[in-house]
């Protein structure tokens, strides 16, 4: 096997106020009159004038205000799509996605969907999708998962939750503005913030490392730790670390992995919706004896900024509920290579991960 020839955001802006900018740069990308923008946003900016009377509408566009509730699906990307379809004369110039990882998830897989056959649910894997994806701009109001940046969109379907892995799924444009993280609340902040930094500890202390990989989750791991330890910073340098730190982290994992902690993370969203963030810091919260120096410094972030973590969530489960999370955690064979090596079955057993849930 070859190495990886991987597409990256072909454009991006940085700075605080460079929202403004979204109409001229969107502008050289309409088709024409009748094929419209749609920009799919967070519906807590429902209402907010610092984000709503920025977007610039014209002829047919549209905003559709999406909930982050819960994390997409892909039967909600099909929704979209058809919707998107049926109100519209032609094809969108492009679709522009303003939130958190939720969004912006669900802005690539529905610009991918809208030149692809079939359902979204057909795509979840590695390198299905057949035709490029139409115009996508990302614009991140929380920063932490790298959904900026990534070649994935993580979906939950009818059968399992897996990303879109494609080529084409990376935004064409992406608009870093620190300024439209400040309305973060602090739990948030510290949540999706700590998936960034569990990025960054599982890359650096993975078997798949490289210097790619490395160059990229070292800055970030000294940028979370300028944030959430040594806490001498203005709160807008903060926004603007963090911001980068998430870019960074994500390019991190691009050239190599994840690992136990999003393993069993995945498992703790698909039984019970546990949304990414929380589960991550909840799992990781407990694998002192995968990763001794990293969550050391997690467990001192957490009293600094005085987080207390949801408790006891895996208390009342049955035996077929554990079973459902375990082959969910299992199933996913990369990351326990990159966190353990090729032979990582010989300590990863299933009471081995029954003993830890347990412990959520
Ligand atoms: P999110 O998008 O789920 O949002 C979390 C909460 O913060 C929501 O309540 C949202 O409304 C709120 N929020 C967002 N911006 C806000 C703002 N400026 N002010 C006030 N509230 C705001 O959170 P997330 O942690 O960024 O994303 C999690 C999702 O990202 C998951 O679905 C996960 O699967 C996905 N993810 C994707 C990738 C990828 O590479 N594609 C990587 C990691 C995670
Ligand atoms: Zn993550």
């Amino acid at each position: 096997m070859g190495y990886k020839n991987y597409p990256m955001v072909s454009r991006v802006v940085f700075g605080r106020g460079s929202f403004n900018q979204l109409g001229d740069i969107i502008q050289t990308k309409r088709l024409n009159a009748n094929a419209p923008f749609i920009f799919l946003i967070d519906d807590v900016f429902k209402g907010n004038p610092f984000i709503t009377t920025r977007i610039p509408l014209a002829y047919d566009d549209e905003m559709i205000f999406i909930s982050a509730d819960e994390e997409p699906k892909t039967s909600q990307v099909d929704e979209l799509v058809e919707h998107i379809i049926l109100t519209h004369n032609e094809r969108p110039s492009g679709i522009i996605g303003i939130g958190g990882g939720t969004i912006l998830d669900l802005a690539k897989a529905v610009s991918i969907m809208l030149t692809n056959e079939g359902e979204a649910k057909d795509y979840q894997g590695w390198d299905l999708v057949k035709s490029p994806a139409i115009y996508h701009v990302g614009i991140p109001t929380i920063s932490g998962t790298g959904a900026e940046v990534s070649r994935t969109t993580v979906l939950t379907g009818p059968e399992k939750k897996l990303g879109i892995n494609s080529d084409y799924t990376p935004f064409d444009q992406v608009i870093l503005d620190p300024e439209l993280t400040a309305s973060v609340s602090k739990q948030q902040w510290f949540y999706t913030g700590m998936d960034c930094y569990i990025h960054c500890i599982e890359s650096l202390n993975g078997t798949f490392l490289n210097a790619f990989s490395q160059s990229y989750g070292e800055k970030a791991f000294e940028l979370c730790k300028e944030i959430f330890v040594h806490g001498n910073l203005s709160e807008q340098e903060a926004q603007d670390k963090l911001m980068m730190a998430s870019w960074h982290g994500g390019m991190s994992i691009a050239y190599s992995q994840v690992g136990v902690a999003h393993a069993m993370s995945y498992g703790l969203s698909y039984l019970l919706g546990i949304k990414h963030g929380v589960g991550n810091c909840i799992v990781f919260d407990q694998l002192e004896s995968f990763y001794p120096e990293g969550v050391r410094l997690f467990k001192e972030m957490k009293k600094r900024h005085n987080i207390q973590l949801p408790q006891a969530i895996c208390a009342n489960l049955d035996d077929e509920q554990f079973d459902i999370m375990i082959d969910v955690a299992l199933g996913l064979e990369p990351l326990w290579q990159n966190a353990l090596g090729g032979q990582w079955k010989q300590t990863i057993t299933r009471e081995v991960l029954r003993s830890l849930y347990q412990k959520m």
